[in-house]
């Protein structure tokens, strides 16, 4: 069979949850087209609220959609709902362990679920590749959070899925977790994987996502390779340490700032075509700061987030 092109296609998708209560429905998503390249590590990105769970547990098959169509390698979710979820796996936000089986019944039991052969189970690589072997057959209660986390990662792959699914998996992991778990990620994706994940770490984002969507809203204001979205913009930052550190960074006329580190140190954003270094400095010593040191720096994501998100937020 030929390979999709896209791994996930979405068009003119809109979510309403209806009324429920005192609350009024709320259009999760207004129409979006988005398209998951084949083989990339696509990150979905935006404010709280602005729709990405909804369009994840759409893919999932965990909320309904309203309109639009969507596709997950190549299998429309409306004709073919179960061969498109068998193309999914997906690890949760939430930690849903299951706290009577050990870590080994537990991959046994979601290998069934979603009817593979016990022959072409492989459940001790699973355990193997997240570092869970020596805990296969301790309970799961007994499990740390960062072992949980892996555990669910496992879960999702038992089906060998094309398309990986992680919803903020590295909220509230410490650094050397976060580390292993995108290594496992990383040589999934190099084995043709396609991964699709929301993370709140921009810097995360891009380091490792070769393809970049933010949602804001329930509107996608950009979808494109993360180096295009970092050349996007024509800002740069000059990061000002004042002699005296600041509480808050100063406002200044026609430029964006915000406070930066822990000695008192704020950035300035400005546009390369409107503004000099020199002008900022000017803005930044007729605001009173005494200037100790200065350094520029390049755009990074969050500069871009901020820009995009920041008009309609
Ligand atoms: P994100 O994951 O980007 O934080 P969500 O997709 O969770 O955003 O939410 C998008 C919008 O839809 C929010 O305004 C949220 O309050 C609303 N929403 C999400 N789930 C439900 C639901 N089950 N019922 C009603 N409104 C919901």
């Amino acid at each position: 069979m030929d390979l999709p092109d896209y791994a996930i296609e979405a068009h003119g998708l809109v979510k309403t949850y209806a009324a429920k209560g005192p609350s009024p429905a709320k259009t999760a998503l207004k129409g979006i087209d988005l398209l998951v390249p084949r083989g990339s590590i696509f990150g979905l990105l935006g404010p709280n609220g602005a729709g990405k769970s909804t369009f994840i547990n759409i893919c999932s098959g965990m909320v309904k959609k309203t309109a639009g169509t969507m596709k997950i390698w190549g299998r429309d979710i409306d004709e073919r709902a179960r061969d498109a979820r068998a193309a999914i796996g997906e690890v949760p936000q939430e930690l849903a362990a299951d706290v009577f089986f050990t870590p080994r019944e537990s991959l046994e039991t979601q290998a069934g679920y979603y009817g593979v052969p016990t022959a072409a189970r492989k459940t001790a690589a699973l355990l193997a590749a997240l570092g869970l072997t020596d805990k296969a057959n301790a309970y799961v209660r007994q499990l740390s959070g960062g072992m949980k986390r892996r555990l669910m990662v496992a879960k999702a792959m038992v089906h060998s899925p094309p398309v990986l699914i992680l919803d903020e998996p590295t909220a509230g992991v410490d650094v050397d977790l976060r580390r292993q778990l995108w290594e496992y990620v990383v040589g999934l994706n190099k084995q043709g994987v396609t991964i699709v994940l929301t993370t709140h770490y921009l810097e995360e984002a891009q380091e490792l996502c070769d393809q970049i969507a933010i949602i804001n809203q329930g509107e996608v204001v950009a979808c494109e390779p993360t180096s295009s979205l970092l050349r996007r913009l024509d800002t740069r930052n000059v990061v000002v340490t004042p002699d005296q550190p600041v509480l808050a960074a100063p406002d200044l006329p026609g430029f964006e700032t915000r406070l930066r580190g822990k000695d008192g140190a704020f950035a300035v954003t400005y546009r390369t075509g409107q503004s000099s270094v020199e002008q900022v400095l000017a803005a930044v010593r007729a605001s009173g700061v005494h200037i100790k040191d200065i350094a520029t720096e390049d755009p990074n994501l969050e500069d871009v987030f901020l820009s995009l998100t920041r008009t309609r937020a």
